[in-house]
């Protein structure tokens, strides 16, 4: 959808990733890094954040066939890894043809690989369960997984993988866990070695590897809670834009929208916005939630609805139908939104509905 009726929008500041990236290089100089862009690059646009990519990323990450072809196909030639694999063995001759790496995280999988007659060797990357405990092989099957892999005549580069399930939590030991059991899983073996995502990236240094794998810190935002969050700049990639449709003034003890869960303590100026839940914002955002109004910061007031939020605008004499409102962005963090909402800034982006535009900005 490029245009539509609603003034709601997300602009896509493709310099932002650009520069977020480079910051992603900066920090773990001695890795290449696979620019993590599943999910339609979080809800960005995963085609224009490519090629916006294109020529400086060391590769891509997507979670599936999919995702990968719809990028070949927009004439992305870089390396690509599936970092879920295959889901099937009739995959792999997909894979073959567009010239794909492919994460291979279990049995079946492994099976599959070595009965794979394709046309040219397969790039495969071995993941190690270090305590995620989702997907991986069990540290102590990794050194014969690799020899079954090595014996393969059509194997191409083998790498490894773990990934981190504690990481943006700076001082948990978890992390410190994982990162010695990937050592001791690999002892000895000289293949190239991934571990780190956005929080490994930026509080990790020790699991920066030869590989890392941003993702989220490419839009903008830090995954890592609290207060530790290192003295970097990551530049917020999009901002979710709407407008003001309605404007009214409301007496103290008026409840505003769905259920009266807001009441007006004083005389109360309240706007309404384009955007609700069908959009992607989130229903469960609090009463104080942020938003920007013209540039002034202010706050959610009442339930979101289907297609539209309340506001309060008591204090600005000069708003007027039409004033532009954000909803996250350069202003109003998406972290603090996702926090006011008890969720987290992934969710935020790739929850954005079909109904929002991606408008890509290029400075
Ligand atoms: C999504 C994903 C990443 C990126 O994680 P961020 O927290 O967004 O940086 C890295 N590795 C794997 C395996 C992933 O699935």
């Amino acid at each position: 959808m490029n245009s539509s009726s609603r003034p709601l929008r997300a602009r896509i500041h493709l310099e932002a990733i650009r520069q977020n990236y480079r910051l992603a290089k900066e920090l773990a100089p001695s890795a290449r890094a696979l620019a993590v862009i599943k999910a339609n690059a979080y809800g960005h646009g995963a085609v224009a954040v490519a090629r916006t990519l294109a020529d400086e990323a060391d590769g891509f990450a997507v979670a599936c066939v999919e995702e990968a072809l719809e990028l070949r196909e927009s004439g992305i030639r870089g390396p690509i890894l599936l970092l879920e694999g295959v889901f099937s063995p009739e995959e792999i001759a997909l894979v073959d043809r567009a010239g794909l790496a492919m994460v291979v995280h279990g049995r079946e999988q492994l099976a599959w690989v070595l009965s794979a007659r394709p046309a040219r060797p397969l790039d495969c990357w071995i993941k190690v369960d270090t305590g995620m405990h989702r997907v991986g092989f069990a540290p102590s099957d990794v050194a014969e997984v690799q020899s079954a892999l090595a014996a393969c005549p059509h194997l191409g580069e083998l790498s490894a993988m773990t990934h981190f399930a504690r990481a943006d939590e700076p001082e948990h030991p978890y992390t410190r866990l994982q990162l010695a059991t990937f050592a001791r899983a690999l002892e000895g073996q000289a293949i190239p070695r991934s571990l780190a995502n956005s929080a490994g990236i930026l509080a990790w240094p020790e699991s920066h590897g030869d590989w890392t794998r941003p993702g989220i810190m490419l839009y903008g935002v830090s995954p890592l809670i609290g207060a530790a969050s290192p003295a970097v700049t990551l530049r917020p990639a999009m901002t979710l834009e709407s407008a003001i449709i309605s404007i009214r003034d409301l007496a103290a003890g008026e409840p505003v929208g769905y259920g009266g869960r807001f009441v007006c303590d004083r005389p109360t100026r309240v706007g309404v916005a384009a955007i609700g839940y069908a959009d992607g914002y989130p229903r469960h955002a609090r009463d104080g939630t942020p938003i920007a109004v013209k540039g002034r910061l202010t706050r959610l007031i009442g339930r979101v609805s289907m297609d539209m939020i309340t506001l309060d605008l008591t204090g600005m004499a000069d708003a007027r139908v039409g004033d532009p409102v954000e909803l996250w962005g350069g202003m109003v963090s998406a972290t603090d939104v996702a926090l006011a909402s008890d969720t987290i800034a992934y969710q935020l982006f790739t929850g954005l509905s079909r109904r929002v535009p991606l408008i890509h900005e290029d400075a």
